[in-house]
């Protein structure tokens, strides 16, 4: 295996991209989770995103959400933001690094913002301008990097054109979205490799969704080629809007468990994140799909049988 980076910047999104796709949770419940992930040792949050109510009833509160929260030394906290209305919500709020999003499939920014690509890039330009002359950062994810619900694969080219007008825009760096789970090993390699060739000296953040079970193996695929930022959810929070019960992000226990026993650095305490997946649990109510969650680090033992104990049935 090639040599891994001995640290990554990982980034919870649990609070924004999970808590989105979830039923509305009451706001206290929203800032205790963001505080309690304050303390777990990550060093970047997405707390909330700017969007119209309409749009994402979940975070109607966001304004709410984020004025409740005590900040934690060392962690810097982010926003999404849907457009530049958005934008001006965050930028009022306080926040110094804003995150936008524009889909490189054109029928599925069409379907969820209702406008051509072309013209959500013309958008973003203003974004970015707007968060530079106040010292903010935009990142610029391009969803749907992997594929689309309703077009399938989408051709590189496709999504380097995206990415690099947003580059030639002024976008700080640059996210590349798994928006629904459809990214393999193979694709991300491809598509980082062409990035880098591309847009060397650009930042690049990763955000993998498991629908489909592949998102670590994404991840180790892409540490492999030196990426350092990836997005994760505390528990496997969050859904799929196109596959009703499938799985959200990857979840930030598993990538956390898997890394550090690679000597990949996450900064991390996994046993605190895993009592916060507990706490994401509770406060959605129902079973997340993290499998550390379930099980438990692996160096986390059972009691020795003893005489009185059944057999073990093999198997
Ligand atoms: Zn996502």
């Amino acid at each position: 295996m090639s040599e891994l980076p001995d640290r990554l910047s990982l980034r919870e999104v649990g609070p924004r991209d999970g808590l989105q796709n979830e039923a509305p949770v009451p706001t206290d419940g929203k800032v205790a989770l963001i505080e309690a992930l304050g303390r777990t040792g990550v060093r970047r949050i997405e707390a909330v995103s700017f969007v119209h109510p309409r749009a994402i009833p979940a975070m109607a509160d966001a304004d709410a959400v984020w004025s409740g929260v005590h900040r934690a030394p060392g962690v810097r906290y982010s926003a999404l933001v849907a457009n530049l209305r958005g934008a001006e919500r965050a930028l009022a709020a306080g926040f110094t690094e804003i995150e936008t999003v524009v889909s490189a499939s054109a029928t599925h920014n069409r379907a969820n913002v209702n406008r051509s690509t072309e013209q959500s890039l013309d958008e973003i330009a203003e974004i970015i301008d707007r968060a530079h002359r106040q010292g903010v950062t935009c990142q610029v994810v391009v969803a749907t990097a992997w594929g689309c619900p309703y077009e399938g694969d989408l051709a590189v080219e496709r999504v380097l054109g995206v990415a690099r007008r947003a580059v030639a825009d002024g976008a700080d760096a640059l996210s590349y979205g798994d928006t629904t789970g459809m990214a393999t090993p193979t694709r991300v390699t491809r598509l980082v490799g062409e990035t880098r060739s591309a847009m060397p000296g650009t930042p690049l953040n990763l955000h993998f969704h498991n629908t489909r079970g592949t998102g670590l193996a994404n991840v180790l695929a892409a540490l492999q080629l030196g990426v350092t930022d990836f997005d994760a959810s505390v528990g496997g929070l969050g859904g799929c809007p196109y596959a009703p019960g499938a799985s959200g992000n990857i979840a930030t226990e598993e990538l956390v468990h898997m890394v550090e026993d690679m000597g990949v650095s996450t900064g991390v305490d996994l046993e605190a994140m895993i009592e916060v997946a507990a706490q994401a649990e509770r406060l959605v109510a129902h079973t997340l799909p993290s499998q550390v969650l379930r099980a438990g680090p692996r160096w986390r033992t059972v009691p020795t049988p003893g005489s009185t104990t059944p057999p073990d049935v093999i198997g």
